[in-house]
């Protein structure tokens, strides 16, 4: 049986037919710390996306039980382990938790470029000429900053962005994309878009709206057809924090007030997303 074909299930039994009106409280949110163990995720010069989701959903989940009372905090994981999606998920459903808030870092695929270092005499018959002389540089740097934050959709135009930032680049089974080919994942799709796509992207700018006013860069609110947010069954997003193949990012996201900064962030999205439903 393949994912898509399980999710699918999971939805159908735990989707309510009618998607609930404002006035819902939030009670119960899940952190969910992307990749662990032995998915790193993208790697920066000297520290890896799984041990930075970590850092700042823990950090985050902090903030939430100190300041958002009746609000419980679930994590999917809180140490350096890999949960798979449906384990992430099966937390998240068991719960009925009201939000899934999912953590990463970006990564672009980096470049490589030709360049002429010298030139090289060669024979051709009786004549000498000379040739240029190349090497290949790949360099997984970059200097795209910022941070974006997905929501679940399918659209086929896709294909460049997927061929961008850690899904491109260096990854690891998951987070998966889906197919958007497949019927079962138009039906996973349509059915989650009814009930939490609104609300996902209501939070979804929220907490690019909170970045942006930290002075981040904001690339915005996107779809995708992430595995990672079709398995809940409940509004969520995928937040990529910033880029990790950028020098000055990797260094702010492992120091003291970025982490503090990027949950804050986070928080202050939450809370007002909070306020807006339960109006
Ligand atoms: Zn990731």
């Amino acid at each position: 049986m393949r994912l898509t074909h399980i999710l699918s299930l999971f939805l159908l039994f735990a989707i309510p037919s009618v998607a609930s009106a404002n006035g819902k409280k939030i009670s119960k949110i899940v952190l969910d710390a992307g990749h662990g163990g032995r998915d790193i995720g993208a790697r920066g010069q000297y520290s890896t996306e799984a041990s930075l989701t970590l850092a700042v959903s823990l950090r985050l989940g902090k903030m939430i039980n100190d300041s958002m009372k009746g609000v419980q905090v679930l994590y999917t994981r809180t140490t350096d382990v890999y949960p798979t999606l449906p384990e992430r998920h099966e937390i998240a459903n068991r719960a009925n938790a009201d939000l899934f808030v999912s953590v990463h870092v970006n990564a672009t695929a980096g470049t490589t470029t030709r360049v002429q270092t010298g030139t090289r005499t060669v024979k051709k018959g009786k004549k000498k000429v000379k040739q240029p002389v190349y090497r290949t540089i790949h360099n997984r740097q970059t200097q795209t900053n910022g941070t974006e934050t997905y929501v679940l959709g399918l659209h086929r135009n896709s294909q460049k962005e997927d061929a961008i930032g850690e899904y491109g680049d260096n990854l690891a089974e998951e987070p998966g994309l889906l197919n958007p080919n497949d019927p079962q994942t138009a039906i996973i799709v349509a059915q989650y878009s009814q009930a939490f796509l609104s609300r996902s992207v209501t939070l979804a700018s929220k907490v690019q709206e909170q970045f942006s006013n930290q002075g981040r860069k904001d690339h915005g609110v996107k779809q995708k057809g992430l595995e990672v947010l079709a398995g809940s069954a409940m509004p969520g997003v995928l937040i990529e924090i910033g880029f990790i193949n950028n020098p000055t990012e990797e260094a702010y996201l492992n120091s003291e007030q970025g982490q503090f900064e990027v949950a804050q962030a986070i928080f202050r999205g939450i809370k007002a997303y909070k306020a807006e439903v339960e109006r």
